[in-house]
């Protein structure tokens, strides 16, 4: 059996809340075929930069990419992303996309050296393997050493119409002026507190995040990293298995594997909410959380059909298992001894078999 690993199993997406504008503005560009040849994302730690670059990454080499609202400092926008399950978006996921090259400090250095800008060169002057735009991003580009600084520079001075560098930096005044002068500027600020509040508490399912944020200086990532223990990345590989399970890419054994780590209880419970925003959704087409990348694998399981009879059967059939979990988290929760083995098979298997078409 084949595994893919989606981008969906990272457990955050881009672009967030407060890169709605830099989003638009480059993909605006991209839509036009004026992207330019090198951009240089700048801004302090904690904001996702690096995260951007790799789903516009995505998104250029998508074959089919989709349009998502998205709320911004504007308010709501349609953006268009990468649709994630594409041949392109697949190997994305899996990382190994020939056309996209990251380069960063190799383990154990603190510089990025001239053997990986070498790397870059060829890969520059070598032809696309999927027919479209190739892409390098540059992770922690002020820590390209002297040397590695002028070999890029000669590659920014004889640009490739078909390749794009993104260079990404905390420090980009740390960077000679020669490479800052040859890129066009994409400047990332701290978010609005409201803005940072709201994703926070979405992403960690908890109200009252202002002292998180605060503790963080408003730089949202940080402060996901203050609260965030192996909770919420346990919580998405399983509702990914599960995803993966209805795709034929996992088995319920697999499924399984994960429920003895996340413990029954804590399953149920995300399955439980899982199933009733696929039931609304089945029946309204209403997407909630854009930014849970789990949710988008979920909401891909099934087009909400335009024949109301067919949408209230799919409706009916995810509401009989939403209601069979409910059953499975109070047995679980009594004192008559259950087997939450047993349980969580027949939840899975009812799972597996359900027809959401
Ligand atoms: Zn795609």
């Amino acid at each position: 059996m084949t595994e893919t690993t989606s981008n969906s199993e990272n457990a955050l997406s881009a672009p967030f809340p407060w890169q709605v504008a830099q989003w638009a503005q480059l993909s605006r560009a991209f839509a036009a075929s004026q992207l330019a040849h090198a951009y240089l994302l700048s801004g302090c730690e904690g904001l996702g930069k690096s995260l951007f670059a790799e789903s516009f990454a995505r998104y250029v080499l998508c074959l089919k990419p989709i349009t998502q609202s998205a709320v911004g400092v504007g308010g709501l926008a349609d953006t268009a992303v990468a649709c994630g399950s594409c041949n392109n978006c697949l190997k994305c996921g899996a990382g190994n996309h020939p056309d996209i090259l990251t380069i960063e400090p190799e383990e154990g250095s603190k510089n990025i050296k001239i053997d990986q800008i070498r790397w870059l060169s060829e890969f520059v002057i070598r032809s696309s393997h999927s027919g479209g735009a190739k892409v390098v991003i540059i992770q922690s580009a002020h820590l390209l050493n002297a040397n590695a600084a002028n070999a890029l520079l000669k590659t920014l001075e004889e640009p490739n119409d078909n390749t794009h560098v993104f260079l990404v930096s905390d420090h980009p005044g740390r960077l000679v002026a020669t490479i800052r002068s040859r890129c066009q500027k994409l400047a990332f600020q701290v978010p609005d507190a409201a803005i940072a509040a709201s994703w926070l508490q979405t992403i960690i399912g908890e109200a009252n995040v202002n002292s998180i944020l605060e503790a963080s200086d408003m730089r949202p990532l940080i402060a996901l990293q203050l609260v965030e223990g192996d909770s919420l990345q346990d919580r998405a590989r399983f509702l990914q298995s599960i995803c993966d399970m209805k795709a034929g890419k996992k088995s319920i054994q697999q499924a399984l594997s994960l429920v003895a780590k996340n413990g029954e209880s804590e399953v149920l419970q995300y399955f439980s909410a899982f199933l009733s925003k696929l039931t609304k959704y089945s029946l309204t087409g209403i997407v909630d959380n854009e930014d849970d990348p789990t949710l988008q694998s979920m909401y891909a399981l099934l087009v909400p059909s335009k024949e109301k009879s067919i949408a209230q059967t799919v409706a009916s059939s995810l509401a009989l298992l939403y209601t069979e979990v409910e059953t499975a988290r109070r047995q679980l929760a009594s004192t008559t001894n259950p087997n939450p083995q047993l349980i969580m098979e027949s939840i899975l298997w009812q799972w597996s078999k359900l027809d959401l078409n």
